[in-house]
Formats: C-alpha cells, structure tokens, sequence
C-alpha cells in the first residue's frame, strides 16, 4: 500500500514513510492510493474479534511494510493501558447505543490513536537509528493524551506547550504530573494562540527544525485516522448482530479526523447508512453538509472546547474525494478559500456530500439540557462533546435507523459543564481523583520566543 498527498505534489512512499512525515512535504495530507475492500464473508468472519485482533486484521491491510508479529505487538501494547478489556465497549441507553471512547489513559478518544502513535514512532525510530523531538502546543485534551503516547520512550522527548491557568484544572494536572524524563511540559503566560504561534514560528526555523528532528502529533498524521477505523468496524459488527440495519454513527466533530476515519470504514466496504456530522456553535462543516455553505466565521469558546475549531484541517482528505482525486481543483478550491474565506459546490457535488452525511449543529444551551434531561431518563452521565452527538441523533428524523453515538470523552474531564447541567460535580474516577497529590513537572514560561527555543534546545535529545 503507497500513500500520495492530496495536493499531488509527492511521489508514493510506503506506510512507515506516511507516518514518520505527517504533513505532506507539498503541505498536504497523506491518503492510500485506494481503499482495501472488505467484503460480506471477510466482515462476517471478523465478528467476535477481541479488539486488538481486529485491530490488526484492518491496520495490517494499511500498513503493509510492517512484519506481522510486529504489528501485533504494537497494538497489544498501545491498547494494555486502557481500563476496559473490550477497550471501546458499547452500552445501550434508551433507543441509542453509546460507543464509550474513552477508557484509555487520558479519558479522551484521543488515547486510542495516540497511543498506537507514540508506539509507532518509537519502533520505527528504533529501526532507523533517529531521534524525535516533538513539539506542539494544546489547549486540553491533545496535549495529555500524546504525553501518554510517548511517555518513557526511547528516542523521542517531547515539549506540550498549555495556557497557564487557562486549560480546567484536571487537564492541566493530567500533564505536569507526568514526570519522565522525555516529558517537558510548558505553562506559558498567554493564551492557546500565543503558545500556538511560538509553535508554528519554530517549526518554520527549517535549520532549528532539522537539527533537532522536529516532530508533530497533531491530527493530521494518517496513523491516527488508521487506529479510528477500527472502532467504527468494531461497533457496527456488535450492533448488527442482532440484526440492525441501516446504522447511522453520530460523531462529534472539530477537526474532522474521527468522522473522516468513519468514512474510511464506509469506503472499505463497511454498510454504514450515514454518518450524522455533530458540531456546537462552531458550525462551518454543518452548514456545508445541510446548504453547502462552506465559509468561515469567527470561533466561538463553548461547553465543548475540543471542538471549537471553524476550518477543520482533516476535512481536506474528504474534499479530495469529492473532487474524485483530482488535486488540482483541490488546490484551486484551496487558494480561493484563503483568499476568499469561503468554497461554493455544484448540486452534483451536494448530492455525493448527502449520500455520505447528514448534520446537525447543537448549541450550548442544548447541550446542557441533553447532559441533564439524559441523567434523568437513563441515569447515565454524558460529556459536552459526546451530549452534542447524543442531542443530533436525537432530533434527526432519518427513518428506521440504529444510532450509535460516539462518546469522546468522560464527564469528569468536564466537571464544570456536568455541574452546570444537572447542579452535581460528576464522580471523579481514581485516576483522576488523586492527581493534585502527585509530583509535578512543569516549566512557566513568559510567551516568549526566544526563551521557549532556548529551552527546547537544551532539553533537546
Ligand atoms: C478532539 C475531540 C473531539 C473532536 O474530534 P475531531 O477528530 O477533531 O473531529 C471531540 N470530542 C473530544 C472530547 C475531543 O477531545
């Protein structure tokens, strides 16, 4: 299998080669070539798979470079820390069924690809005789699931710049008290934007950055949208089962990336009738999938911040797509939105788009009411993000189908919002609870330039 870039400005390179370039060198996103199919059979003879077998039997289709019993062991060590055998285990809460994503180390779904992520950079780094230091700034969630993707690992040290006091409390915890000595948290004086853009100015150092390796691990790298995949098939295989058809996914959405694995599964073969687009106020990709109104707003700062995120950097993979992978016209399409803010599309265009998503935007004070109105008539507690997903699913009308509503993150990472809801704090769970009682490692740093390449030089590996 050889991935190419959406902007066509590459030649093929080789799985191992997509995961350790993340971005494009043409500044575009790494696709496969084509798609592996699955037919009926092979999807019936998957049925019963403990996860991680299943895992592999999707992942080894993509990542074919990589000798069998090694991929195995990756994945069974990505997926040793989480806290469920079934790793994403499927409860059923009135006519819905939840996908609960996150029980791995950080609470959030980011676990489950960033985790595989931060294995694969060490074995691939291993194998190559290099070294990695990653860089990247987080306003939450990002940064503290790829800190537990690479804590303890050779060959690669990473720095996670936050906005000091500006993240909540559990997040800010769940990255200082991880003190290896390949982890180098950094609270700056300033906001998401300033830690951002000392980022954004080092990786454009090209000497700095070759120097010192520079690595990313944001949702771009193919890697990550690879191990989402899995969980859609995991899922669909379960429900169906008894017999349910026409299965919707109702996935809340910031950057695109796990909505876009979802349409990886359903181009694999995978029969998912729709995958339902959930967005809060931030609603550029809502208004696209229902009026194909592609333009650009100002964000707005939600109950669910992983998703306040207007042009999301994914969603150029499924526009390649819908320009039957034709880079130039995604390129032409590309510059006209950044001079122009926004992209029209052609009814044919709107009529692929339909086959594929519906949408619906879900704005806070709903939100909140679903967090509440579910406690009350199924006792079970729902985050902001995956109570945006719940609601969409609620209020779409598409006949005779089965929801399964991703579940991204758990309550107790978004205390402030349950308590807002129904009037309670949500039950901490004992990784949390004891955080402030641990040794923490952090450096705070002025938002200054300077300083910040002065220390990732000399904590460099
Ligand atoms: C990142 C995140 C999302 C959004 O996922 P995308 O892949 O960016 O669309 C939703 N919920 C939570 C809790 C997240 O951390």
């Amino acid at each position: 299998m050889k991935y190419i870039s959406t902007r066509g400005g590459i030649a093929p390179i080789s799985f191992k080669d997509a995961v350790m370039m993340g971005l494009a060198t043409d500044g575009g996103l790494l696709l496969p070539e084509s798609y592996p199919q699955v037919s009926a059979e092979t999807l019936a003879s998957w049925r019963g798979l403990p996860y991680q077998e299943l895992a592999f039997q999707i992942i080894s289709l993509f990542a074919d470079d990589i000798p069998a019993a090694d991929l195995k062991a990756l994945i069974n060590s990505s997926y040793a820390s989480f806290r469920d055998p079934e790793i994403t285990p499927l409860v059923t809460k009135g006519n819905l069924h939840i996908l609960e994503l996150f029980h791995g180390p950080t609470l959030a779904f980011k676990d489950v690809a960033l985790q595989l992520l931060g294995n694969l950079f060490a074995y691939l780094l291993k194998e190559r005789g290099e070294k990695m230091n990653i860089v990247g700034a987080t306003s939450g969630d990002t940064g503290s699931a790829a800190i537990y993707g690479v804590r303890g690992k050779d060959n690669i040290n990473i720095f996670i710049l936050h906005p000091h006091g500006k993240t909540s409390k559990v997040q800010a915890l769940q990255m200082t008290t991880v003190t290896d000595p390949n982890v180098y948290n950094i609270a700056v004086h300033g906001t998401f934007d300033d830690c951002q853009n000392m980022v954004k100015r080092l990786f454009s150092d090209i000497p700095f950055k070759e120097r010192h390796s520079l690595g990313a691990v944001n949702s771009i790298n193919w890697a990550r949208v690879l191990a989402q995949v899995v969980y859609y098939f995991y899922a669909w295989l379960k429900v169906s089962a008894s017999g349910k058809q026409k299965i919707v996914f109702s996935v809340p959405t910031g950057n695109f990336g796990d909505i876009f694995a979802g349409y990886v599964a359903k181009r694999m073969g995978l029969p998912i009738d729709k995958l339902l687009l959930a967005t809060n106020e931030n609603n550029i990709l809502t208004r696209m999938v229902t009026s194909g109104d592609y333009s650009v707003c100002t964000v707005v700062a939600t109950v669910s911040p992983s998703m306040d995120i207007q042009v999301a950097s994914n969603f150029e993979r499924y526009l390649y797509h819908l320009y039957n992978e034709d880079s130039s016209k995604l390129n032409a399409a590309l510059s006209a939105f950044a001079a122009t803010g926004r992209i029209d599309f052609s009814d044919q265009e709107m009529h692929q788009v339909h086959s594929d998503f519906c949408s619906a935007s879900v704005d806070q004070k709903m939100t909140l009411e679903t967090i509440a109105a579910f406690k009350q008539e199924t006792g079970y507690l729902l985050d902001p993000h995956t109570a945006v997903g719940v609601r969409a699913a609620q209020d779409s009308s598409l006949p005779e189908s089965t929801y399964i509503c991703l579940a991204t993150a758990h309550p107790a990472k978004f205390g402030d919002a349950v308590k807002a809801a129904t009037g309670n704090d949500p039950e901490m769970p004992s990784q949390l609870a004891g955080l402030d009682q641990l040794p923490s490692k952090v450096k705070i740093m002025e938002s200054d330039y300077d300083a910040l390449r002065s220390y990732v030089e000399a904590n460099a590996c």
